[in-house]
Parts: structure tokens; sequence; C-alpha cells
């Protein structure tokens, strides 16, 4: 039985990425209150808009409260805005929790393209991965425990770092829920097969067979796939 995510509901679109942590198998709730949070598998900060969602981070202790959840082995993960929080250093400068060792950028794919759908490619997922940018940051400089789980156009989008994983895109407003499902991988312990919607429809047999073929997917993400740590 997979643990259960939370999901930031200050703003932005956390009742979709309630959705697909149910669609991918997770009993999952909204967080409003840092009380909430003890008890959770994991929590995801939703995409919106970063400096809105600073204000209203403002009315209780929520740095401290995701720090030590995370310190405490939860899973911290992000999206758009969400990772922006999660990065160490923000730009324009901005607070942000440090979870992440990355330099983000806010709206930095320029005006005239700046939302965006793309194929990406992710063999720590299991494969292509459909992705929705809006506003997108773009990472300016990854430390080196990051490892680079999918990228577009050369550039990484997908990134983790132990328990904490951050997306510049939108996996929940797409019909894949590889992310979602690789996240409760990780919470359970185990994130180190693919997490493809195939692979999980059609069990373990199939896991490890798609194992191999997925080594062979033309990818130019990290093949690194190291136990979690802690
Ligand atoms: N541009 C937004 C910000 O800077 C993020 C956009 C998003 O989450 N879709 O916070």
């Amino acid at each position: 039985m997979a643990g259960e995510f939370g999901v930031l509901a200050l703003q932005g679109d956390f009742a979709a990425h309630a959705a697909a942590f149910r669609d991918a198998g997770a009993p999952a709730r909204e967080v409003r209150r840092v009380a909430e949070l003890p008890g959770l598998a994991g929590i995801m900060i939703p995409g919106g808009e970063s400096t809105t969602l600073l204000n209203l981070m403002r009315d209780e202790p929520w740095f401290d409260a995701l720090r030590a959840f995370h310190a405490r082995g939860g899973v911290v993960a992000g999206t758009c805005a969400g990772a922006i929080l999660l990065a160490r250093e923000v730009r324009p400068v901005q607070p942000s929790l440090g979870l992440l060792d990355a330099v983000i950028e806010r709206n930095a794919w320029g005006r005239q393209v700046d939302s965006f759908e793309a194929t990406v490619e992710s063999e720590a997922l299991g494969g292509p991965l459909e992705a929705v940018f809006i506003r997108a940051p773009r990472f300016r400089a990854l430390f080196p425990e990051v490892e680079v789980l999918a990228r577009h156009a050369g550039e990484p989008v997908l990134v983790r770092q132990g328990r904490v994983v951050a997306a510049t895109f939108h996996p929940e407003l797409t019909r894949s829920r590889a992310l979602h499902r690789y996240l409760i991988r990780l919470a359970d312990g185990d994130a180190r097969a693919p997490v493809s919607e195939a692979t999980s429809r059609r069990g373990a047999t199939a896991r490890q067979a798609r194992s191999s073929t997925s080594s062979a997917l033309a990818c130019r993400t990290s093949s690194r796939r190291s136990r979690i740590q802690g």
C-alpha cells in the first residue's frame, strides 16, 4: 500500500496533482496547514506563481516545516513554481527552501515561447514523457549531487537530489502519470526501475523486460540510478 501524498494547496494547480497521485495509486490530500504534514510519505509543491506562493506561505512557518519534513525522510517534490521554491538559488533573487542544490531562473524561456508542449526523454521514468511548460523556469546550474532525470533540447527539466524531485514543467496537465508513480516508488524506497504506464499495468515480469529495453532507448538523460539515500 502506497503512503499518502500531500499537495500544498495554497495556490496553483493543486487539485490536478492530487488527482494524478490517486490515478497513480497513492492516496492524496490537499494540505493547507503545517500541522497536516506529519504522517505523509511525500509532499508536492505545485506550479502556480512562486511570488504568490511565498506570500501565502508567510501565514505559517512553512519553510521550517517543509525542511523538517524532508529531514525526517519525506519526499519533497516541486513542479514549475514548486521547483523554484526548492532551489538553493533563484534568479531574480527571492527566498527559497534550498533543498535542491541548483540555480534556477524564473520565466527563462523568453516571451515568444513562454508556454509550449514537448515530449521529453526520460530513461529514469521509462521513456518519453509529455511535458507542458508554462512560463517555465530553467535550471542554470546543478551541483554534482543532482541527478538529471529528463532533458528538453539538451537542458535538464526534471532533476532529483535524494528525496527531492523538481520538474520545470507541469506533468499533472498531461495523461502520463509516470512522474507521480516515480514519486510513489521513491517514497517506498525504490525509484531505480522505470515506471512507465505500461510497466505498472503489466506488472513485475513486464517490468523486468522493459528494464532491458529501456536501456536501448536513445536517451539524453543520465542513466545513473543510485539507491535512495536515507
Ligand atoms: N513563472 C512562474 C513563477 O515564476 C512559474 C509558472 C508556473 O508554475 N507555471 O513562479
